[in-house]
């Protein structure tokens, strides 16, 4: 056993041109991105890096665009989680074990719930 040291020493980063180490002197601008909850990220760019047209809101995972009075729309994805949590909030307990009933009773007279509809 060597221990860590040997992994440690390599330089990890830096290009075979040390262009890693120029970076301080590269000139650099940040620009300013808003997502849809009006949240404010400034990453910065080196001046010929291409800067893209949206940026991931850091803060809520939004993505962000560069015109704050048009912020991209949040991507609508619904996972079953979501809806679950959805069909939980409109129904009372009591309601869940009316459905509950009914769905057992379903059960019991042999015929079983078309849950998807095939
Ligand atoms: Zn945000």
């Amino acid at each position: 056993m060597a221990g860590g040291n040997a992994i440690r020493g390599s330089r990890v980063g830096a290009g075979p041109m040390g262009e890693v180490e120029r970076g301080e002197s590269a000139p650099r601008h940040r620009i300013s991105f808003f997502c849809a909850n009006d949240h404010e990220t400034r990453p910065s760019f080196a001046s010929d890096a291409s800067v893209p047209d949206t940026w991931d809101c850091p803060r809520c995972g939004l993505p962000a665009s560069r015109d704050h009075a048009n912020p991209p729309a949040p991507p609508r994805t619904e996972p079953y989680k979501t809806h679950l949590a959805y069909v939980r909030e409109r129904r009372s307990d009591a309601d869940g074990e009316a459905i509950l009933a009914e769905a057992l009773d379903r059960l019991r007279s042999g015929r079983m719930p078309t849950a998807d509809g095939r």
